[in-house]
């Protein structure tokens, strides 16, 4: 068991990593509690949080949207939900990126907290505070950047999670193991099938390093207006090829990053060793790692991503594992490029 605080100059979040997720209950004090939950989570997990009201929503990508937003506003007035209400949040990333929005928005602002069901989000989604929703066919372009109180991650509850969606996780987990030295990278690498077949200790480990490594990054620039900018590295072709083709989410990033590597090394930033170091761990999570696409088709997707800032888009490309480098290219430069 072990507990992260991540400072901002305006909060503190509390991350607790390797306990059962019911001490969420500890958290509550006299607060009016409302939890939002997908409809998976709550037919295996809703009897251990039957005290609660519960708002379920459908689980997926589409939930991310500002109807069911809506939705669950009138929920809450329903259940008379005011300033003093408390609203955790217990799934996986489309549950908290939610729930952070809704907490963040009503009543200009109410106290949350996340549970935390799949492994992207206990390594990333739950972390750092950004939330909400996608708009048109854009990704995550309507939130805001605000931290939960607190933050549970079980790793236990993983246990029953789709290798699909366990496999998504550690594409995240990956990312993350190269914006930061090489131990966690290296890590991985040597506990492949421990990690696949979900070791206790080593599951714990894992989440606890990328947390760290998160935390460390959001503490330094919470708003990315720098440093930050790093996470996203592979995202500026994971939401385009997301928003395109609705692959996963953590599908698209293990694409996105083998990309960001391939251009590495064209660039001569990368080592055809770890190039290929890179690819060899995401294959050997079973994700893809190649995506046939028109640059073109995609371009429109790339240049509505929150990241672009005009025609410059900010790609995050890799001098070497665990050293990222944040390039700006005109979107004409990345075109030739690719
Ligand atoms: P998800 O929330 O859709 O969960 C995936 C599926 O697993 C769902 O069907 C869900 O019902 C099911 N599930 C969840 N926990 C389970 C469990 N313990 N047992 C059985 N089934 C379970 O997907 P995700 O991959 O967790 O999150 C993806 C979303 O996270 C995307 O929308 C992405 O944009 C967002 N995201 C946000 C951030 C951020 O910083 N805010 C970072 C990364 C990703
Ligand atoms: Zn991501």
């Amino acid at each position: 068991m072990a507990y992260i605080t991540l400072k901002t100059p305006t909060s503190e979040s509390h991350i607790n990593i390797g306990f059962e997720f019911t001490e969420f209950k500890t958290q509550i004090g006299k607060s009016q509690v409302v939890i939002i939950t997908d409809s998976n989570i709550n037919s295996i997990y809703g009897s251990q949080f039957s005290e609660f009201k519960v708002i379920e929503i459908k689980p997926g990508e589409k939930s991310k949207s500002l109807e069911i937003i809506g939705d669950i506003y009138k929920h809450l007035l329903d259940c008379h939900i005011d300033r003093n209400g408390l609203i955790i949040g217990i799934g996986g990333g489309v549950v908290c990126d939610i729930t952070g929005f809704v907490a963040t928005t009503y009543f200009r602002g109410i106290r949350f907290g996340f549970v935390a069901t799949t492994l992207l989000a206990q390594v990333d989604a739950a972390i750092g505070g950004k939330n909400g929703v996608n708009f048109q066919s854009f990704k995550n372009i309507i939130g805001t950047i605000n931290q939960p109180d607190f933050v549970y991650c079980d790793p236990k509850m993983l246990d029953s999670l789709p290798d699909e969606q366990y496999r998504c996780g550690m594409a995240e987990a990956i990312k993350t193991s190269l914006t930061r030295n090489n131990k966690l990278f290296d890590f991985i690498d040597e506990n492949k099938e421990l990690i696949i077949s979900k070791e206790y200790s080593v599951l714990q480990k894992l989440i606890y390093d990328s947390v760290k490594i998160k935390v460390s990054i959001v503490e330094a620039d919470e708003i990315e207006k720098g440093a930050r900018k790093i996470l996203n590295l592979g995202h500026t072709f994971a939401h385009a090829i997301e928003s395109k083709t609705g692959m996963q989410h953590g599908e698209a990033v293990s694409i996105g990053v083998c990309k960001a590597a391939d251009i590495s090394l064209k660039l001569g930033f990368l080592a055809d060793e770890e190039n290929k170091r890179i690819r060899e761990l995401f294959k050997g999570f079973g994700l893809p790692t190649e995506f046939k696409f028109d640059f073109e088709e995609l371009l429109p997707a790339i240049l509505h991503d929150k990241k672009k800032d005009e025609q410059i888009i900010n790609y995050i490309l890799l001098n070497g594992i665990g050293k990222p480098v944040i390039m700006k290219f005109h979107y004409n430069e990345l075109k030739k490029i690719f």
